[in-house]
């Protein structure tokens, strides 16, 4: 029995007949019935425009120099007592061996590079000292084994795209007022995504050039990332105005070391670490947006996630803005409805209708699999076209994917 619960549609070729109870079967509809649709479709598909959405003035107003405040308090007593702890010499071993000094709580990795060329200092993003990743700019603490990054390794990359974030991050607040969730790089290693509670508005291509605007802001200001560590309750306090943050603070094991980065007027709770400024991303661009749920349960906030991409020029954006464009140019899903193969219909949203000669391809797909299947030893077997949510939740598709599936709501 269907009872309130969200289904998702299955995209996978599978052997079945629909039930009787179902007005229409792929088999019983005509291929002039499918032309009427077809048609039907694209006449009546329109262009969606940003809706106008209120600025939430009171909360930006309240929030941003709450946490500065707090922020440059809590940093300026950092400052103090670490001003007036001993300071001796250390030896920093770089990765061929070569030896430097330095000052305990004083010299940090951006010395170190301006010691060895202008050039590294002007690209590296990122450290590892003993193999923790550590920001350019925060003193070193004791000898130490130091390695830099830039852009060309995974660890550089990362970072700058993670810090990406905390740009598109600081854009969406300053624009929209929106409650700001998470924001990491993205799990398929290609740029990063930032996920906010709106209310009620909706997220579209058509917000992407303001979104862009802002976050240029940010780059000519040359923002520094700032690092603190802060106690449970200092973070608590300081972003008391953001339930998601509050419920972050409260999950953290209770020995968890709390850290929240600056850069602007943006301060978030975040483990870091960052690019040294915002200026190193010369070149930024929204990909898209979508919906995703609060911690990936479909019971909690329904939030937009923004998804972008950024590079250290411009030459590498455009190509890979380009690739993009010749990926969408073999897309199965447009070229099969070019060529009039298939098409997609908002009356069974997330299927495919198959026209004539599409029926045929497929058909014969399906002869060419069953025969394999019996040359290999397998027996056929029938599986559901629709699964309970429950399903991906678990298997981590929900919380990684989601914005991909096809889900609907089932009512009892
Ligand atoms: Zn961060």
């Amino acid at each position: 029995m269907l009872c309130g619960k969200i289904w998702k549609a299955k995209f996978l070729i599978s052997f079945h007949c629909r039930p009787k109870t179902v007005p229409y079967s792929n088999h019983f509809l005509s291929s002039s019935f499918l032309r009427l649709l077809h048609n039907q479709l694209h006449n009546t598909q329109a262009a969606f425009m940003a809706a106008k959405h209120p600025k939430d003035e009171a909360y930006l107003s309240t929030t941003i120099p709450k946490r500065i405040q707090l922020f440059q308090s809590i940093q300026a007593q950092i400052l103090a007592d670490r001003s007036s702890l001993p300071s001796h010499q250390i030896k920093i071993t770089l990765p061929d061996g070569t030896m430097k000094e330095g000052q305990k709580w004083k010299t940090a990795p951006l010395d170190v590079a301006k010691e060895i060329s202008k050039s590294l200092a002007a690209n590296a993003l990122i450290a590892q000292v003993d193999g923790v990743l550590w920001d350019m700019s925060r003193p070193l603490e004791n000898d130490c084994e130091l390695k830099l990054f830039t852009f060309d390794s995974d660890e550089g990359r990362d970072t700058f795209w993670h810090s990406s974030a905390h740009i598109l991050g600081q854009s969406l607040e300053m624009e929209y007022g929106c409650k700001l969730c998470i924001g990491p790089c993205t799990t398929r290693g290609e740029g990063f995504y930032y996920d906010a509670f709106y209310d009620d508005l909706g997220l579209n291509d058509d917000h992407f050039k303001q979104i862009e605007s802002g976050a240029l802001k940010a780059v000519s200001e040359k923002q520094p990332f700032e690092r603190i560590e802060v106690t449970r309750q200092q973070a608590l306090e300081m972003f008391s105005d953001n339930k998601f943050k509050v419920e972050i603070i409260n999950d953290l094991p209770e020995d968890k070391t709390i850290t929240v980065y600056r850069c602007g007027p943006l301060v978030d709770l975040c483990r870091g670490p960052h690019i040294p400024n915002t200026s190193f991303v010369k070149a930024f661009a929204c990909l898209k947006a979508s919906s995703a749920y609060w911690r990936g349960n479909k019971d909690r906030e329904s939030l937009q996630r923004v998804y972008g991409i950024s590079y250290p020029d411009q030459k590498r954006l455009k190509e890979y803005l380009h690739l993009l464009e010749e990926a969408k140019k073999y897309d199965h899903r447009l070229l099969g409805t070019k060529q009039e193969l298939f098409f997609c219909h908002p009356l069974s949203p997330g299927s495919w209708f198959f026209l004539p000669h599409g029926a045929r391809i497929y058909n014969k797909l399906m002869d060419f699999m069953r025969a394999q299947y019996k040359d290999r030893g397998y027996e056929e077997v029938l599986s559901p076209n629709m699964y309970n949510m429950q399903l991906w939740e678990t298997s981590g598709h929900a919380s990684n994917y989601k914005e991909n599936m096809f889900v609907f709501e089932v009512w009892p």
